[in-house]
C-alpha cells in the first residue's frame, strides 16, 4: 500500500538535535519501557519500536554493528520481550539500566549511518498504545549519500511525484461571491491551473480535479486523489467573511474536531458545497482515511501539517497577507478525507475589496501558484 511506504516521520521538539535545549526534563515523569518490537517496511527498512509510558528524550549512537537508544528519566523492564520480526537488521535487543537513563542497545547484522531526523518520530498515544518512538534505517555506512539525502530527494521530488490541485466548488456552485462579483470558483481554477503548469514543468506530475467550470462533489473530489495515486493533495478555496475587513489567507489540515470556532465554521460552509447537489449529497461519516492503521493516519496527518506549517511560513515570507490567528488551523473537511496528505488552502477574502481586486490580479494569483509550488518542491516525500 503506497501510503506505508512513505515510512512516515515527526521532527519533534525531543528529537536529536533539541536534547541539548532540553537537558533536565525536570517535572517530568519517569517513563517506563513498555514494549520493544523491530519489524520491516517497504524499501527494506527496518522499522524499531520502542513504548514508553511517558514522553521520551533520548539521544543516538552508532558503534560498529550496533544501534543505541538511551532514553533520559526512564526505567527498563527485564521482563518485556523484544519482539522481532524476520527480515530485519536486527539480531537481539537488550536493554540496561545505568542512572536514571535506559539503554536500548540493537545488535546488527551491519552497521548504519546516522539516522536521519526525517526517518524518526515519536508517536503520543493513541488507544492501545502508549508514547512510541519510531526509527527507521537500512544497512550501509555510506556517509556522502547521507547528507546529500535531501538534495537527492528534491532531485527525485522533480521526476515522479503525482500532485492533484483541487479548485473548489464549480458549475452550479460557485462558492463564495466577491463585492465586485468575482466568485470564488473561478478565481481557484485560475490559480490551480497556473500551479498545475508550474509544478508540471518542475518536473512533478500535476492532476486538476476539475479543469472547466463543472460541479464535482467532494466525494469526487478526493476519490480522485486516490485514482491518481497523489503523493499531496490541495484543494484550494477563496474565503468571505461577514466583516469586510478581514483578510489574508488560512491553510486547514483534516481532523475529526475543528481546532477552533473560526474552522469549525469555515468547514462547515465548504462542506456543504455537496448540499447544492441533493442527488450527490452523502453524509460524511465516511472517512476513507478510518481505512488506515492508527499509525498511518497519524502519519498522514502529520504529513499534512509539514506541508501546510511550510507553505503558510513561505506565503507569509513571500509577503502574502495571512489571516490573523495560528499558521495552520485544523478542521474536519470532507474533501479531505482521503489517504492522501493533504492541505486545504482559502488562498484570501473575496470579502475585502482590496483582496478581491488582488486575486483577480495575474501577478498575486502567480505569487501564490509560486509559493505553493516551493513549499511542494521543499516538500520531503521520501519520509
Ligand atoms: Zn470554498
Amino acid at each position: 500500500m503506497k501510503i506505508s511506504r512513505r515510512a512516515i516521520l515527526k521532527i519533534t521538539g525531543f528529537g536529536v538535535l533539541a536534547i541539548g535545549l532540553l537537558p533536565k526534563m525536570a517535572f517530568a515523569a519517569r517513563g517506563k519501557i513498555k514494549s520493544l518490537r523491530a519489524g520491516v517496511q517497504p524499501g527494506n527498512k527496518t522499522r524499531l519500536v520502542i513504548e514508553t509510558s511517558a514522553r521520551p528524550s533520548y539521544s543516538l549512537s552508532y558503534p560498529e554493528n550496533k544501534l543505541v537508544v538511551s532514553i533520559s528519566n526512564t526505567v527498563a523492564d527485564n521482563k518485556i520481550k523484544p519482539q522481532i520480526a524476520s527480515g530485519t537488521l536486527i539480531k537481539s535487543i537488550a536493554q540496561s539500566q545505568i542512572g536514571d537513563k535506559v539503554q536500548i542497545v540493537a545488535n546488527l547484522q551491519k552497521s548504519i549511518s546516522q539516522i536521519p531526523k526525517k526517518q524518526i518520530m515519536i508517536l503520543e498515544p493513541n488507544g492501545d498504545n502508549d508514547y512510541r518512538m519510531v526509527f527507521d534505517f537500512v544497512a550501509g555506512t555510506n556517509a556522502v549519500a547521507q547528507t546529500s539525502a535531501v538534495a537527492t530527494t528534491q532531485k527525485k521530488a522533480a521526476k515522479k511525484y503525482v500532485i492533484v490541485i483541487d479548485a473548489g466548488h464549480g458549475g452550479k456552485d460557485p462558492g463564495c461571491i466577491g463585492r465586485n462579483g468575482t466568485k470564488e470558483k473561478k478565481v481557484v481554477l485560475s490559480v490551480a491551473k497556473k500551479l498545475k503548469s508550474k509544478l508540471d514543468s518542475a518536473g512533478f506530475k500535476a492532476y486538476l480535479t476539475r479543469s472547466t467550470d463543472v460541479f464535482l462533489n467532494l466525494d469526487t473530489r478526493a476519490g480522485l486523489a486516490e485514482k491518481y495515486h497523489a503523493d499531496l493533495f490541495i484543494s484550494l478555496h477563496a474565503n468571505a467573511n461577514p466583516s469586510r475587513k478581514m483578510k489574508g489567507f488560512s491553510i486547514y489540515t483534516l481532523s475529526k474536531k475543528a481546532s477552533d470556532q473560526e474552522a469549525a465554521k469555515l468547514a462547515e460552509a465548504e462542506n456543504a458545497s455537496d448540499k447544492i447537489d441533493v442527488d450527490g449529497f452523502e453524509d460524511f461519516s465516511k472517512d476513507i482515511r478510518s481505512a488506515l492503521s492508527a499509525l498511518q493516519q497519524q502519519a498522514v496527518a502529520e504529513m499534512s501539517v509539514e506541508y501546510a506549517n511550510d507553505c503558510a511560513r513561505k506565503l507569509v515570507n513571500a509577503g502574502v497577507m495571512k489571516q490573523p490567528g495560528p499558521y495552520v488551523r485544523h478542521a474536519p473537511f470532507a474533501v479531505l478525507r482521503s489517504t492522501i496528505p493533504g492541505a486545504l488552502i482559502e488562498i484570501g477574502h473575496l470579502s475585502n475589496a482590496e483582496e478581491e481586486r488582488l486575486l483577480n490580479s495575474d501577478s498575486h494569483q502567480d505569487k501564490l501558484a509560486n509559493t505553493i509550488l516551493k513549499a511542494i518542491k521543499e516538500y520531503n516525500f521520501e519520509v
